[in-house]
């Protein structure tokens, strides 16, 4: 039997999150935030290089229950951590690659508010969190754990919500937390979504333009549900595979890009161009022009998603999602025998590795009626290869970041 993973509601979350405060702090929170995980339907490796990506925000959340302190320290507790254990740091101590730990996501995240001006003030905070994503899974629990951090002190420093304008400053934040205090290279596209999410609704990011627009995404309507299957494998954004991909789009975007601040999507035929960058400066020419292609055909296949979306021709998306996969297979290589094993046992049309790669989940857009068939195909296969066991759920499109209580 497929092994489903547990979702609570917010009233769960509620409750689970203030139980763990209390217990942690011995008072009661302030206030309990959420915000939600993402699953990116299609776009990957795009949002470093002003591509386009439409993920939605999960119905899974990270609720974090918090009240304000007076003498600068952030003291929080995870129940994914070690329950008992309360780790503390001085604000004044947040910076660059400090702390180096899953406390820098928390602490990184009321930091880069500060800098960033859009959290006013902040003169520490206890902190206790509970969270349904799951982790290194490549549906963004860290996303999910650094907005619902930012916007609670954003909140209690402001006694209000934040306008769409303070929106777009708390995800710049959060992306500075991961990108300076945790050191992994992400794009945007996971902080966009958690904040920005909307029930019944998916995002289309444009990375170049800045763009927000969200498409209504009912699959129930037509009888279909976006399976998830996590491979369990689980992968680490911040070592240097995810970097190194990085690492050869921004050189590219660096030396062919006027004043180096373009993005492959500004370059003309920019496979071929940075070959021939790559062949002039001893670079491996093959290997660039591989992973430029990937970005220009999944920033394209991305488009005609977007177009297909509002079409209604979801034979269509299935298509583009299997090409994506194998793009990431073939030409950027982030995929792993487990997601590749996935994806063959979904049937590969509709399906597609999810995430930055290198481990995590797979999707699949499927009819309603092949779910159980599915998930039990791509379980079996695991086994077979002597994989761990895939868990699974079903992706809903659901809120981004808000206050729960
Ligand atoms: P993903 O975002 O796809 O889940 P990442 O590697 O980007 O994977 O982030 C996972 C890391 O985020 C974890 O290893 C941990 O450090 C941190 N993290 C996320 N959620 C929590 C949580 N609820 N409690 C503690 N740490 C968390
Ligand atoms: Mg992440």
């Amino acid at each position: 039997m497929p092994n489903w993973i547990n979702t609570r509601d917010d009233a769960q979350l509620v409750t689970d999150a203030q139980a763990l405060f209390t217990k942690s702090f011995g008072s009661a929170p302030a206030g309990v935030w959420a915000a939600p995980g993402r699953v990116n339907l299609i776009g990957e490796h795009v949002d470093y290089a002003g591509g386009l990506s439409i993920p939605f925000a999960l119905e899974q959340n990270t609720a974090v229950a918090v009240a304000p302190r007076t003498d600068g320290v952030l003291r929080m507790v995870s129940e994914l951590e070690d329950n008992s254990a309360v780790t503390e740091i001085p604000l004044d101590k947040v910076g660059p690659g400090s702390p180096a730990d899953w406390s820098g996501y928390v602490a990184g995240s009321v930091w880069a508010g500060l800098q960033v001006g859009v959290i006013p003030t902040c003169t520490g905070l206890d902190i206790a969190i509970v969270s349904d994503v799951p982790i290194g899974s490549g549906l963004s629990s860290s996303a999910a754990l650094e907005c619902s951090v930012a916007l609670a002190a954003f909140e209690l420093a402001t006694g209000r919500s934040p306008a769409d304008e303070e929106r777009r400053r708390l995800v710049q934040a959060c992306m500075r937390a991961e990108n300076e205090v945790v050191g992994a290279s992400t794009g945007g596209l996971d902080q966009n979504a958690s904040f920005f999410g909307k029930r019944g609704y998916a995002l289309v990011l444009d990375f170049r333009s800045g763009e927000l627009t969200r498409v209504p995404f009912d699959l129930a309507s037509r009888g279909m549900v976006l399976l998830i299957a996590d491979t369990n494998a689980p992968h680490t954004l911040s070592d240097g595979q995810y970097a190194s991909r990085r690492g050869v789009i921004d050189a590219v975007q660096h030396a062919l890009t006027p004043g180096g601040t373009g993005t492959i999507r500004d370059i003309p035929d920019a496979a071929a161009a940075a070959a021939q960058w790559a062949r002039d400066n001893g670079e491996d020419a093959e290997l660039t022009s591989r992973r430029v292609r990937h970005v220009v055909e999944e920033t394209a296949r991305t488009q005609e998603v977007a177009h297909l979306l509002e079409e209604g021709d979801i034979d269509g998306v299935r298509e583009r999602m299997r090409d994506s996969h194998i793009s990431l297979r073939d030409l950027y290589q982030v995929t792993t025998p487990e997601l590749d094993s996935a994806f063959h046992a979904a049937g590969e049309l509709g399906a597609r590795m999810t995430g930055g790669g290198f481990g995590g989940a797979v999707i699949a857009l499927i009819d309603r009626d092949v779910v159980d068939d599915t998930a039990a195909a791509i379980a079996s296969a695991a086994a077979k290869h002597g994989f761990p066991e895939p868990t699974f759920l079903i992706a809903r499109p659901g809120e981004g970041a808000r206050r729960l209580r």
